[in-house]
C-alpha cells in the first residue's frame, strides 16, 4: 500500500496563476505543495507571452532598422538568424524556470513534477495522485526514486482550469473558507 503524505495546501499547475498562488500561500507560512506536469511558469513562459514578446521585439528592431535605412540614417543590410533567436529564447526559458522554482522554494514550498489527478475518497478526503516525471531536470532528489506518489490535501487548488472538478459545495468551501 502506497504511503499517503498529508499536505495542507496543494496547488496543481504551475502557470502564472498556480506559481503565484502557491508563492503567496508560502509567504503566509502555509505548508504548500506545487505540482506541475511539464514546465514551471506554464503557457506564459514556455509557449505564450514570453516567446511572442521576444519574437515581436526582434521584428520591431528589424522594422526600425529598415525605416532608418530608407531615410538614410544608417547603411547596410540586416537579416534574422532564426535559429540563434530560438536558441536564445530557450536559454532564457531554462534560466527563468529555475528562478521560478527557486522563488517558490524560498518560501519553503515543495515543487514537484508530474501529472496530478484528484479524487475525493469515501471518507470525503481530497487525494492527489501524482505520476512523477523524473526526466524533468528540476525534479528534486526527494521524489526522484519513485514513479508515483499520493498526497492527502486539506485544500487543493486547480490553477489550470479555474473550475471545480469537485462538487460545487466543496469547491466553494475550499476557495472561501480562508476569508
Ligand atoms: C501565444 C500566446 C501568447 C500570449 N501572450 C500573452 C501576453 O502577451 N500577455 C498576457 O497577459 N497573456 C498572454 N497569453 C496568455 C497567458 O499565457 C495565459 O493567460 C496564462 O498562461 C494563463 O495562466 P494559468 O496559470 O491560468 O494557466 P497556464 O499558463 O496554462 O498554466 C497551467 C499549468 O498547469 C499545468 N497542468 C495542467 N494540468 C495539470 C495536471 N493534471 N497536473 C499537473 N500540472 C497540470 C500545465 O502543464 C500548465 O503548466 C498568451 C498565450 C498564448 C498561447
Amino acid at each position: 500500500m502506497e504511503e499517503i503524505k498529508k499536505v495542507k495546501n496543494i496547488v496543481i499547475g504551475a502557470g502564472p496563476a498556480g506559481r503565484l498562488g502557491s508563492f503567496e500561500l508560502g509567504k503566509l507560512g502555509e505548508e504548500t505543495l506545487l505540482i506541475e506536469r511539464k514546465y514551471i511558469a506554464g503557457t506564459c513562459l514556455n509557449e505564450g507571452c514570453m516567446v511572442v514578446c521576444a519574437l515581436t521585439d526582434i521584428s520591431r528592431f528589424i522594422k526600425i532598422f529598415k525605416r532608418y535605412n530608407e531615410i538614410g540614417f544608417i547603411d547596410g543590410n540586416i537579416s534574422i538568424d532564426y535559429k540563434s533567436a530560438c536558441d536564445n529564447i530557450k536559454k532564457t526559458q531554462i534560466m527563468l524556470r529555475r528562478l521560478n522554482q527557486e522563488e517558490n522554494e524560498s518560501v519553503n514550498n515543495n515543487v514537484i513534477y508530474g501529472e496530478a489527478s484528484v479524487e475525493i475518497n469515501e471518507e470525503d478526503k481530497i487525494l492527489v495522485k501524482v505520476k512523477l516525471d523524473n526526466t524533468n531536470v528540476l525534479q528534486r532528489e526527494n521524489v526522484k526514486n519513485k514513479n508515483c506518489t499520493i498526497y492527502e490535501a486539506e485544500k487543493s487548488f486547480d490553477s489550470y482550469w479555474c473550475k471545480a472538478i469537485y462538487s460545487k459545495y466543496r469547491w466553494s468551501r475550499i476557495c472561501f473558507d480562508k476569508q
